[in-house]
């Protein structure tokens, strides 16, 4: 190896680096001002879904935490009243959990779920700093609603929501 090798190959790299810099168009993203769009298929944070409504999509079956390989759901079901009522049908989820630090986001639990309540959304930015703020409760998974009287529980007329399950389209069609 001569003497100059060295600097004609740090040359040739400054060079590659500056016709990079001249003719390509820049790739990097300013985050986090600026959000890489995800790909249509991208499962990040779940949401719970509401109706249009605002009642809450979730009825507290479980199916989801039933469904879940890393046993990272924890939901427990309450009963619903026309006076307090949060979701149609008879019940509920009072308490509905999932511990981030566990979730390997492979989607078993949308699958699971007859009321297409727990989605997997377009939300990558997970960050926590102990165990305890690992797990999404409730109040941080539940999607926001509209205005203030489609907040849930609410009081609706009596046995208008006796169904849980909603009728849906039938993929074949
Ligand atoms: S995405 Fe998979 S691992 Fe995560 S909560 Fe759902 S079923 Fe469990
Ligand atoms: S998210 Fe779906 S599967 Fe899970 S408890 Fe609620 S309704 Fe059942």
């Amino acid at each position: 190896m001569g003497v100059f090798d060295p600097i004609i190959e740090l040359s040739k790299g400054l060079g590659e680096t500056l016709r990079s810099f001249l003719t390509e168009k820049t790739v990097t993203y300013q985050y986090p001002e600026e959000k890489r769009p995800v790909r249509p298929r991208f499962r990040g944070r779940h949401v719970l879904k509401r109706y249009d409504n605002g009642l809450e999509k979730c009825i507290g079956c479980s199916l989801c935490a039933a469904a879940c390989p890393a046993d990272a759901i924890f939901v427990e079901a309450s009963e619903n009243t026309d006076d307090k009522r949060f979701s149609p049908g008879e019940r509920y989820a009072s308490t509905y959990e999932i511990n981030m630090l566990r979730c390997i986001y492979c989607g078993f639990c949308e699958d699971a779920c007859p009321t297409e309540a727990i989605v997997l959304g377009d939300n990558y930015e997970l960050s926590f700093t102990s165990r305890e703020q690992a797990i999404y409760g409730k109040d941080m998974l539940l999607e926001p609603v509209a205005s203030e009287n489609m907040l849930t529980p609410r009081k609706v007329e009596v046995g208008i929501y006796t169904r849980s399950v909603p009728e849906m389209q039938d993929p074949r069609d």
